[in-house]
């Protein structure tokens, strides 16, 4: 049916922006960069943000909530860490706007400018920082074990929708842990429940790893992630969760008195994923007729459409379909039953198609006769008849049955395009044509990871955490190398 969608193998791209439109999660706004979330894409990010706040909580964390503005002062105080985000830095100078003098409109007032710049939060360490010194004073103090829910501005040249926009939404947690292996411990938590959240509720599979020293977070030690592959063979970071040292305790002079009552700095982590996990989605499902959404995220996850000619009809299609509306939100499903009498049978079909609903259930004069309902499922779009007495059981199956199969498919798709590669030729032969990972030697240098972006624009995504020994020699320069690491062009 016409949803005039362009297909991804025409145009990728173009298929991705239609698509974030016309099943109406987003749009561009009139500032740039910066995107409006429509009510059924926040509908997905509200869930989104469930799964992971109890993730959270179950793990000791708790809310909290820091400002949005840092004055410059503070973020300067880490020096790779302001140098890392300083070219992407939004900056307030004042706080008042008066009427222009010769009558041109309205003008920033002159006289109010403010003694100390503030910057717009890209990234909240260095002011929770600041509030920790005045939290943490002894052992007793820690594990702190804070996130916070909050937008945050990084002044992005290239933006898309949901994968990098100037103003995103996201979750960044913040701890604090008396020992550096506590800590690590922390990082490695965070990354596991990531990666979990994305394999068990987005039904994206993941690979963990940790990154090299140029792609790191600025003012990390190290930085842990999960990366992710789409359908056209580009890789993803969907999440990073960060070691940060005593970075940031000593940039903000933190301190603590241990057990034995020395003073000694706190050890950090920070972690984060943010509204990219929705293109993720997105991007790693769907197909040529629109969206496909997992049943855990689906914010409708069966609609039911009644088929007929007449309200009569129509009257005693909604008394059949009243319990079973209730049987099924009993069961902790979230039904649709739409029947608008304003739109035709045809139209809602395609619409739910587009909006990715994991089950439609279609009802007419005849299975009222029968006894039955018509199930469609989004993902292989197959159909079948099934008898009334038994759908709502039927459906609480094909839930599960679509969520893993949409895992399945996503996994055998990104395990088909991780390609061991001992050439150079051959690396950009696959890059190429093929695309996905590709796990080859390097040789541990920042020069030769440039080299390798410079002429093939791929990038190493991670060093992954399951990586065996293994001795060869670097794809470029033959020098020794102990392990693969994955390369990928990414967005
Ligand atoms: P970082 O603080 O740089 O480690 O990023 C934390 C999370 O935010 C990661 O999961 C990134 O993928 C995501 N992220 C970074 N920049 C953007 C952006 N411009 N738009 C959306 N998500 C972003």
């Amino acid at each position: 049916m016409g949803k005039n969608l362009t297909k991804r193998s025409e145009d990728y791209s173009k298929w991705y922006n239609e698509l974030v439109i016309k099943a109406d999660l987003a749009e561009n706004s009139g500032v740039r960069g910066c995107m409006v979330i429509k009510p059924y894409g926040f509908a997905i990010w509200e869930k989104m943000q469930a799964g992971l706040d109890k993730m959270f909580k179950d793990t000791g964390h708790e809310n909290a909530y820091f400002p949005l503005f840092i004055p410059k002062s503070y973020l300067s105080k880490e020096a790779s860490h302001v140098e890392g985000f300083a070219k992407e830095c939004a900056v307030v100078t004042h706080y008042r706007l008066k009427n222009a003098e010769d009558g041109s409109g309205i003008v920033v007032d002159e006289n109010a400018k403010l003694e100390e710049e503030l910057i717009v939060r890209p990234t909240s360490e260095t002011i929770i920082w600041d509030t920790y010194r005045k939290w943490i004073q002894s052992y007793r103090d820690l594990p702190l074990l804070i996130n916070q829910w909050a937008n945050v501005v990084r002044w992005e040249m290239r933006t898309r929708l949901f994968l990098r926009t100037a103003e995103f939404l996201w979750q960044e947690g913040h701890t604090a842990h008396a020992t550096r292996q506590e800590a690590i411990e922390e990082a490695e938590l965070i990354l596991n429940l990531y990666a979990e959240f994305a394999e068990k509720h987005m039904a994206v599979p993941v690979i963990k790893g940790t990154k090299t020293e140029s792609e790191r977070f600025a003012g990390a030690v190290e930085t842990y992630c999960i990366e992710a592959l789409m359908q056209d063979g580009k890789a993803l970071q969907a999440g990073t969760s960060h070691f940060l040292g005593q970075n940031f305790a000593r940039a903000f002079d933190v301190k603590f008195a241990t057990k034995e009552g020395q003073q000694e700095h706190v050890w950090a982590t920070s972690w984060g994923v943010s509204t990219r996990l929705m293109g993720a989605l997105i991007m790693t499902h769907s197909d040529d007729n629109g969206l496909v959404l997992p049943p855990v995220l689906a914010p409708i996850q069966v609609v039911i459409v009644p088929i007929y000619k007449g309200l009569e009809v129509l009257e005693a299609i909604d008394e059949k379909v009243a319990p079973l509306v209730e049987a099924l939100r009993d069961k902790g499903i979230s039904v649709k039953y739409d029947n608008r009498d304003t739109h035709k049978p045809g139209f809602k079909f395609n619409e739910y198609e587009l909006k990715g609903v994991p089950v439609r259930l279609a009802v007419g004069p005849r299975d009222l006769e029968n006894g039955t309902y018509e199930v469609a499922r989004r993902d292989t779009l197959q159909k079948e008849v099934v008898a009334a007495d038994a759908v709502v059981e039927h459906i609480s199956g094909l839930l599960d049955d679509i969520q893993q199969n949409l895992y399945n498919k996503a996994a055998a798709f990104r395990d088909d395009r991780i390609t061991r590669v001992d050439d150079y030729e051959e690396f950009k032969n696959i890059l190429e044509n093929k695309g996905g990972f590709i796990a080859a030697h390097w040789d541990g240098t920042a020069e030769t990871e440039e080299r390798i972006k410079e002429e093939t624009k791929a990038t190493i995504r991670c060093i992954p955490l399951n990586a065996a020994k293994e001795e060869g020699s670097c794809i470029l320069t033959g020098k020794p190398s102990q392990r693969r690491v994955l390369f990928a062009k990414a967005y």
